[in-house]
């Protein structure tokens, strides 16, 4: 087996000039699926609507291609890039649980008949919340209508077998499956075109949480015709603690005239809000969607970092740098901390985006994790028993992942 090296995989690597575009606190940051890095330019792109600001005040709505009223169509279609989408599908709003339940309020209309949701056991807990609280508000009862789908006794993740098999059985009754894209837990990847297509056959509507998928993996959207997605810009896209969210609706809905949605302003007519007629016009996109107009400082910063992503040349050179980074850290995993530390991320690179978890087979998970810390290695820890780390392709090298194995090797002793 040849013997990779961090150096000379750094020299080849063609991004390698990307982490001098981030400011990374100092140490090992490896955690950008929690809070991804300041993209250098953001301070820029955040002065010029600071400076509009004091010089334009409230024209700065309506003044020069930077309109705050239109920013956020500024995003679109490097969203829609992104995500597999077209651009009338993608819109950058709100935040990430908001948008899930905006996107509810269309897409989960049960009935007597069909009135389940499916979702992960152990989801994220905003998604668990958001999903119940639809539920009851829809004056169901989460017993019997919120379905939940887990890895099998003894395993850690789940099995796309399983849950097909799940959304065949609930088959008529099922109203909805909202699952995520990439586990916030294991990093697990989704099957999403099959969930999509499984859900379809049964005449259940699919969503997608997207939130540690976006920026992380390849995604087609549209292609896989799913119904509905959300996901937040301050993992792996860099917006910043707290910023933007975003959501797509595929084509074929954006401009149903059935669907229900909850309605505020920003989604009417650019044409006539201004006029404030009290007639709603619904923009014919996923713009539609939107309820207040739209937060521009996080967005300011969001566009830096999409910016890069598009420098980058997109997912796809990034994926193949994320690929290489993730099969070097399996490599030294397995090299170098053998049976002390279990990942219990999938192996397969098609199952997994770019951060691991990882259990510490020997000893206290809690103080290895705190001498992580000690050491400088930003990582971070997910109740019960996991430490996570993602080597995120756009600013980490394959030395920071050497380093990092290092460090664990010694606080692994
Ligand atoms: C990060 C994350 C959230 C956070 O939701 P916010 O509304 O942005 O606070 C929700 N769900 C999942 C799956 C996440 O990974």
């Amino acid at each position: 087996m040849t013997v990779l090296r961090a150096d000379q995989l750094d020299a080849d690597d063609p991004l390698a000039g990307f982490r001098q575009e981030f400011e990374l606190p100092t140490g090992i940051y490896l955690v950008g699926n929690s809070l991804g890095a300041l993209p250098r330019t953001a301070r820029s792109y955040l002065n010029t609507e600071l400076d509009r600001w004091s010089t334009l005040g409230a024209e700065g709505h309506f003044t020069g291609n930077l309109a705050w009223r239109d920013y956020h169509e500024l995003l679109t279609d490097q969203l829609a890039t992104l995500v597999g989408a077209r651009p009338v599908e993608v819109v950058a709003m709100n935040a990430l649980t908001v948008n899930l339940h905006l996107l509810m309020v269309s897409f989960y209309q049960p009935r007597a008949d069909r009135h389940k949701i499916l979702i992960e056991d152990h989801a994220f807990p905003s998604d668990h919340f958001a999903v119940e609280s639809q539920i009851r508000q829809r004056g169901y009862d989460p017993a019997q209508s919120l379905i939940t789908i887990g890895p099998r006794p003894g395993e850690e993740t789940l099995r796309e077998e399983d849950i097909l098999a799940a959304i065949a059985e609930h088959g008529d009754s099922l109203a909805m499956v909202l699952l995520p894209g990439v586990q916030y837990f294991t990093g697990q990847v989704l099957p999403m075109r099959a969930i999509t297509d499984a859900g379809h056959a049964v005449g259940a509507v699919v969503g997608f949480d997207l939130a540690h998928a976006v920026g992380n993996i390849p995604l087609e959207l549209h292609e896989w015709g799913v119904d509905f997605a959300a996901w937040c810009t301050y993992k792996y896209l860099n917006s910043g603690p707290g910023s933007v969210g975003a959501a797509y609706v595929h084509e074929r809905h954006v401009a149903d005239p059935d669907l229900p949605r909850f309605l505020g302003w920003w989604g009417t007519a650019t044409a006539t809000r201004f006029k404030m007629d009290t007639t709603f016009e619904p923009i014919p996109t996923v713009e539609a969607w939107q309820v207040s107009n739209a937060p521009v400082l996080p967005m300011a910063v969001l566009r830096a970092s999409l910016d890069l992503f598009e420098a980058a040349g997109g997912m796809v050179p990034l994926r193949a740098k994320s690929e290489k980074q993730i099969a070097f850290l399996d490599h030294l995993l397995a090299q170098r901390l053998g049976s002390r530390i279990t990942s219990i991320t999938p192996t397969a690179a098609a199952d997994r985006g770019c951060q691991v978890a990882l259990r510490v087979t020997a000893g206290d998970g809690r103080r290895v994790f705190r001498e992580l810390q000690n050491a400088n290695v930003h990582c971070d820890w997910r109740e019960p028993d996991v430490i996570r780390a993602a080597p995120v392709p756009l600013y980490n090298t394959f030395a920071d992942i050497e380093q990092f194995i290092d460090i664990l090797d010694e606080v692994t002793q």
